[in-house]
C-alpha cells in the first residue's frame, strides 16, 4: 500500500485513536499496514487504549486485526469487553 492510499483511507488520522500527531505506517504482521500516531506507537498509559472502543468499529480488516491483538495484550476487563463486542470481517477473522 502506498503512503497516499494509506493516508486517504485513514483520513490522515491515527487508526487507533484519531490523533493527528506524527502519524506513521505500522506493519500489522500478516495483515498489512495501518496508520498510527506517535502516542499509540509509544508506550501510552493503559487508559489511552480506551480509544480502541471506537477503533474496534472500523471496517478496515487491518485495523480490526491490530485492535484485536492490542486488546488481547491489555489485561483490563474493559479491554476484554470491547473485544467481545467486535464484529470481525471474514478477512480479519482469518488472521487473528
Ligand atoms: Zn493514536
Amino acid at each position: 500500500m502506498t503512503w497516499g492510499t494509506l493516508m486517504s483511507r485513514a483520513h490522515g488520522m491515527c487508526e487507533f485513536c484519531g490523533g493527528m500527531d506524527d502519524c506513521l505506517p505500522v506493519e500489522v504482521e500478516g495483515a498489512g499496514e495501518i496508520l498510527i500516531c506517535s502516542i499509540c506507537d509509544g508506550d501510552p498509559p493503559v487508559e489511552h487504549w480506551r480509544c480502541l472502543e471506537s477503533a474496534a468499529k472500523s471496517d478496515v480488516p487491518e485495523v480490526q486485526v491490530a485492535v484485536w491483538r492490542k486488546l488481547g495484550e491489555i489485561g483490563e476487563p474493559w479491554a476484554a469487553e470491547i473485544r467481545s463486542t467486535m464484529q470481525l470481517s471474514p478477512e480479519a477473522r482469518a488472521l487473528v
